[in-house]
């Protein structure tokens, strides 16, 4: 009935859909095995694509010639780019989407996709065969043979939701969990934990009076992810809005705490600290008699709301009553509660930076199996899984991103050396060169990298060149270009500006931080004209460029002391226990993750700069 496939993804979640188009891309025969189709790609939690961080990791993904930006744009329903006010590094690009078009758009993509089949059931097994993964089991009994298999099971393995102090199995509400597979790892000796997560209740749009909110537009120009030509940016957006909680709404809320699952004990796993439950935020800010509640259509046309800030699993009758104290929500009708739920995860330090495992050969983990948290986190996990997965098949070099290639680098560095005891979430001050990882030159920095390994098309990466090209040309120009005080101090308002005596080349006036190309464009008729000539990326790049050049020259020459480190390769069976000098803990950690380069040991927690000088040594450096 099957033929063997190169690659089975189980599960079609964030992970699990970028796993199954990047193998499939890059030729591996794919079999996408998912326990419901019509929950492909679903946003089990906020109706929501990026935000800080995790909107440069979008347009990473973009760039290296995944989906997910494009999915984005074509379901948004509206766009703003947070912290405009900030620098550069921290410009980070969020939509809000339409969840049920976003799930379709995903679905059509892959069954567009040639190489993808589908299969509806669940997978309760895997196949090893001397500590190397040739197959799944599947719920019927059926066998169905692979080369390799990516595991994307997000929050389905012994999956528990809490409702007060009810409690069923479940992957999310309505879905039923799936079971078997920890087990069958632990027994193949792997680590399992347990984690949780919550979600808030959604309303009925009809039942709010919005005119008590205050209304959230999107930009005035929206922008988009993809820097392909296949979206384009949105001319409507639907609007949002924004309340607050009251010292009414958190009283009613702690007449149930004695049946909350969070705070009787029976919710074991660890949630994720940076987006809390509304009771953990009342019970941990109790100074606060107010917190902010996002208000966020579910999509274009439905009327299902998400209350962004409200997660909680509180008895439902708690929750309702709470929720109608909100101003604009007194006549509010719920559609669902919110919950919340634990899951089992494999702690990822078991992983390869390739993120296969080292316990089973060809077994790759990506997502929220792996103790992370948000679509995005567990897209470009998916993205690198399968990618690697299909090269191993072809048994090509790995696909591997540094720290100071990609957000995407930082993740999976971070989780393989330092693991995680709660859900991980991308932040920007995770990552070490943020002004060299900015959301405008994603493709600058990948879509090469994703066209060498036949991700990234052609056009993708004849655009990228021509926007590399034309920033350069741009750059070189204006250090030519001059412009006379007389235009400057006169056409400016810039206080600065009025000590310029004497003909300043564009270049140098850029790079006064308040003027802008959009300002000096209105000086000089022949500038503006020149100006004009290019597209808004390039204008962009170069001014970002030429503001931040030293900054971004420090971070690059960091990079290329790190890169020293990086290149030093550690031979993978190197017997760090017969090493005496090493330190108990350095040891032990070394012999468990077995970094491949000496970069990658001095960022495992617990090896010290002492037992990386040891290591150098022995290593003959
Ligand atoms: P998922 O999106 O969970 O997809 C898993 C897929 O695998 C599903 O399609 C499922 O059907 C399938 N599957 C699982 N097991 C099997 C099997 N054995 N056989 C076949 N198919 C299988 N993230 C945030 O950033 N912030 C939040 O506040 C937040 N709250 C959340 C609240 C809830 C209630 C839930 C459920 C998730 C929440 N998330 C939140 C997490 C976010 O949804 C996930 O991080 C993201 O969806 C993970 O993607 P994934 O691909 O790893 O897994």
């Amino acid at each position: 009935m099957f033929p063997e496939y190169d690659v089975i993804v189980v599960g079609a979640g964030h992970a699990g859909c970028e796993a199954a188009h990047a193998a499939a891309k890059m030729g591996s025969s794919v079999l996408l095995c998912t326990m419901n189709m019509n929950t492909i790609a679903q946003m089990s939690c906020n109706p929501a694509m990026g935000g800080v961080a995790k909107g440069q990791i979008v347009r990473e993904i973009d760039a290296l010639g995944g989906q997910s930006g494009i999915i984005s744009d074509k379901s948004m329903i509206q766009f703003r780019m947070l912290n405009r006010s900030k620098g550069p590094a921290m410009w980070s690009p969020r939509s809000q989407n339409d969840r049920m078009r976003f799930a379709e758009e995903w679905r059509l993509a892959l069954e567009k996709t040639p190489n993808v089949d589908f299969w509806q059931e669940m997978v309760t097994g895997l196949v090893v065969k001397d500590k190397r993964v040739v197959g799944v089991k599947t719920s019927i009994g059926l066998e169905i043979k692979a080369k390799s298999v990516v595991l994307t099971n997000g929050t389905f393995l012994n999956g528990l939701i809490h409702i007060g102090e009810k409690q069923f199995g479940g992957g999310r509400t309505g879905e039923s969990a799936a079971r078997g597979i920890t087990e069958q790892l632990v027994e193949l000796g792997f680590e399992a934990g347990r984690m949780k997560t919550g979600t808030p209740p959604r309303v009925d749009g009809r039942s709010l009076d919005y005119s008590k909110m205050e209304v959230q537009y999107g930009d005035e120009n929206p922008e988009k992810f993809s820097f392909s030509d296949e979206t384009t940016p949105l001319k409507e957006q639907r609007t949002c809005w924004i309340t607050y909680t009251n010292k009414e709404v958190h009283e009613t809320l702690e007449t149930g705490f004695d049946r909350s699952p969070m705070f009787n004990g029976r919710i074991q796993g660890l949630g994720p600290r940076y987006c809390p439950s509304i009771e953990d935020k009342i019970n941990r800010f109790a100074e606060r008699d107010r917190h902010q509640i996002f208000v966020e259509p579910e999509g274009w046309d439905t009327v299902e709301i998400y209350v962004n800030g409200f997660s909680t699993s509180l008895p439902e009758d708690v929750q309702y009553k709470a929720i109608r104290k909100i101003a604009g929500f007194e006549n509010c009708k719920m559609f669902r509660p919110g919950y919340a739920i634990e899951y089992d995860f494999f702690p990822p330090t078991q992983l390869k930076l390739t993120l296969e495992t080292q316990l089973v050969e060809n077994l790759f983990f990506a997502g929220q199996i792996n103790g992370t948290t948000g679509y995005e986190e567990a897209a470009s996990q998916g993205l690198i899984a399968g990618m690697n997965a299909a090269r191993k098949v072809l048994e090509e070099s790995p696909f591997i991103l540094k720290r100071s290639d990609a957000y995407i680098g930082v993740l999976i560095d971070d989780l393989i050396n330092k693991g995680t005891e709660e859900p991980y979430r991308m932040f920007t001050s995770r990552a070490e060169f943020r002004l060299l990882l900015r959301q405008d030159n994603a493709d600058l920095r990948l879509t090469q990298m994703g066209h060498a390994v036949g991700l990234a098309s052609d056009e993708r990466l004849e655009k990228m060149i021509d926007k590399k090209n034309d920033t350069a040309k741009l750059i070189n120009d204006l250090k030519q270009k001059k412009l006379s005080p007389e235009d400057i101090n006169t056409g400016l308002e810039d206080m600065e500006t009025a000590t310029i005596k004497e003909k300043i080349t564009v270049e140098k006036l850029l790079k006064r931080p308040q003027l802008g190309l959009q300002s000096i464009m209105n000086l000089d008729r022949d500038i503006k004209s020149y100006l004009t000539k290019y597209p808004k990326d390039v204008l962009e790049q170069a001014e970002i460029q030429v503001k931040y050049n030293s900054y971004i020259e420090k971070e690059q020459q960091m990079v290329e002391k790190l890169n020293n480190m990086e290149n030093f390769k550690i031979p993978l069976n190197f017997d760090y226990l017969s090493v005496p000098a090493l330190s108990a803990e350095g040891k032990q950690k070394l012999h468990k993750i077995k970094p491949e380069t000496l970069g990658q040991a001095s960022r495992i927690s617990g090896v010290s700069p002492a037992d990386l000088s040891i290591l150098t040594v022995y290593l003959g450096r």
